[in-house]
């Protein structure tokens, strides 16, 4: 898949969420110490990966903050990856500037699942390596 990474928008949007949590504004609860450290992750690296429903994604960035393992990027969508999405993520798209999550580090996952549950657009399911979702075209495994 083509992608347009941009690192700064992730090194800015990781910073300011890790900053967030080391204060007063934990969002994700008391147990975001164990969730950076991947103390609760258990299976070997890559036997399940992330994968992302393009209609959902609004490139928040919550995956990339939780992520032990570094397996997420903010990126822009390729145009050619626009084409396929419903109207309404299309819509969503335009709003966020085609910001979404990728997985250029997919093999190094887990599965221990906090970026499923940190996602506030419910983007992220876990699948097989090699498997694409939902086998709708618009949910990527990147
Ligand atoms: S399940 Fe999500 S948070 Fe956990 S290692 Fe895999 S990509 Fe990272």
């Amino acid at each position: 898949m083509a992608t347009e990474v941009n690192t700064a928008v992730t090194t800015t949007l990781t910073a300011s969420a890790r900053s967030d949590m080391n204060g007063t504004t934990d969002r994700h609860g008391s147990g975001i110490s164990a969730l950076l450290t991947g103390d609760s992750c258990r299976q070997p690296p890559g036997r399940l990966v992330p994968a992302i429903d393009r209609n959902r994604c609004e490139g928040k960035g919550d995956c990339v903050v939780v992520c032990p393992y570094g397996v997420f990027e903010i990126g822009v969508l390729a145009r050619e990856d626009r084409t396929g999405l419903r109207l309404v993520g299309k819509l969503k798209g335009m709003a966020h500037g085609w910001r979404q999550a990728f997985t250029p580090n997919a093999q190094a996952c887990r599965a221990c699942g906090h970026c499923v549950t940190a996602c506030p657009e419910r983007a992220i399911t876990l699948v097989r390596a090699g498997h694409n979702g939902r086998q709708d075209a618009s949910t990527a495994v990147d």
